[in-house]
């Protein structure tokens, strides 16, 4: 299960997450009047909402993955 983000608030569209460095901005759809949100993760790749996908949860897979590496052989 993911943690919640804990989002620090930067102005009105711009958030950075504390716990996982994740920065989310929310965009203007340029084609209608919605906002979807845009979400850089720690690992340098971007995820979007866009098409109604889901907020990275925290800390990002990428992250949770590298920290639970067994000494696999
Ligand atoms: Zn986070």
């Amino acid at each position: 299960m993911a943690a919640r983000h804990r989002w620090n608030r930067k102005d009105a569209h711009n958030a950075t997450c504390e716990r996982c460095g994740t920065h989310a901005q929310k965009r203007p759809s340029p084609y209608g009047r919605r906002w979807w949100t845009e979400w850089r993760l720690p690992d340098g790749s971007f995820v979007d909402n866009y098409n109604g996908g889901r907020t990275p949860p925290c800390p990002p897979a990428s992250a949770a993955n590298s920290s639970t590496i067994k000494d696999a052989r």
